[in-house]
């Protein structure tokens, strides 16, 4: 296990892949859920990829936590 963050590239990802990043969305600060994120950041922690942006309703960090099957 890896406590470090391994910055990954969003950008390899399809077209259709990034949309859907984009647009699923769960954003804690204003409690719902597809508000979409811009600026996505994607890297690696613990054996789990996440995908970080900017909420478009808040501008507050919302984070996309990738399960295996979504590799
Ligand atoms: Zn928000």
């Amino acid at each position: 296990m890896q406590d470090e963050r391994i910055e990954r590239d969003f950008n390899v990802r399809s077209e259709e892949e990034q949309q859907a990043f984009l647009q699923q969305t769960w954003c804690d600060h204003c409690q719902e859920v597809n508000l979409g994120m811009i600026n996505p950041r994607e890297y690696l922690l613990k054996g789990i990829v996440f995908v970080e942006g900017d909420c478009l309703g808040c501008g507050h960090a919302v984070l996309t936590e990738l399960t295996e099957d979504d590799f």
